[in-house]
């Protein structure tokens, strides 16, 4: 099973992944993660991207192509995976089906999020607020100056992703603002009815 997820920031994508991965036993595949990782371990890569990640700007189209590329090509990934955080622009979700297709693989579905944006605005405040009463770290990006900026890349840059998707027959939209578990319920409907 070879899945995309995608949906604003803060809309429960990272949630949502780790429950479809748990259920269909395959790896998710957050590149969020995987750079909040380059950044943390100061590999050359991560000292490149910090201060764009920090300000919630986009990394360069060509060091996520080439992170993912890397990363599906990893064993755990040989019998499916969930994307969480690409394809984020059109260029992204091109090389995403020519790198599939050079593997002779292709997606199964796309899921979309749909969420509020007013509603996002609330949601990352608490998610940071959590994290710092927790004692946890909280994300250099989960703040209000950033957020706005990830939601405004989100608009111009990602939205347009779901077209594409849709032209080709792929997408599932499923409401993102119902409790978290309906939310799960929903997507592994439609997930039922695709394999
Ligand atoms: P996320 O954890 O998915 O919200 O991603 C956090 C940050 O990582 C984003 O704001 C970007 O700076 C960077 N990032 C993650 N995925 C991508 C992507 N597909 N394209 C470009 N930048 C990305």
């Amino acid at each position: 099973m070879r899945l995309v997820l995608l949906g604003p920031p803060g809309a429960g994508k990272g949630t949502q992944a780790t429950r479809i991965a748990a259920r269909f036993g395959i790896p998710q595949l957050s590149t969020g993660d995987m750079l909040r990782e380059a950044v943390a371990s100061e590999t050359p890569l991560g000292l490149r991207i910090k201060h764009v990640m920090a300000r919630g700007e986009l990394v360069p189209d060509d060091v996520v192509i080439a992170v993912v590329a890397d990363r599906v090509d990893r064993s755990d990934a040989s019998r499916g995976f969930v994307l969480d955080g690409f394809p984020r622009t059109l260029v992204q979700a091109e090389a995403l089906d020519r790198e599939l297709a050079a593997r002779g693989i292709g997606l199964d579905a796309v899921l979309e999020l749909d969420v509020d944006e007013e509603v996002l605005l609330v949601r990352i405040a608490s998610r940071a607020g959590q994290a710092a009463d927790q004692g946890q770290p909280v994300r250099s990006d989960d703040n209000p100056g950033a957020f706005n900026t990830r939601l405004k890349a989100y608009r111009a840059q990602t939205a347009p992703v779901s077209e594409y998707f849709r032209s080709q027959g792929l997408l599932r939209v499923v409401d993102g603002l119902q409790p978290i578990d309906v939310v799960t319920k929903q997507l592994m409907e439609v997930l039922a009815a695709c394999v």
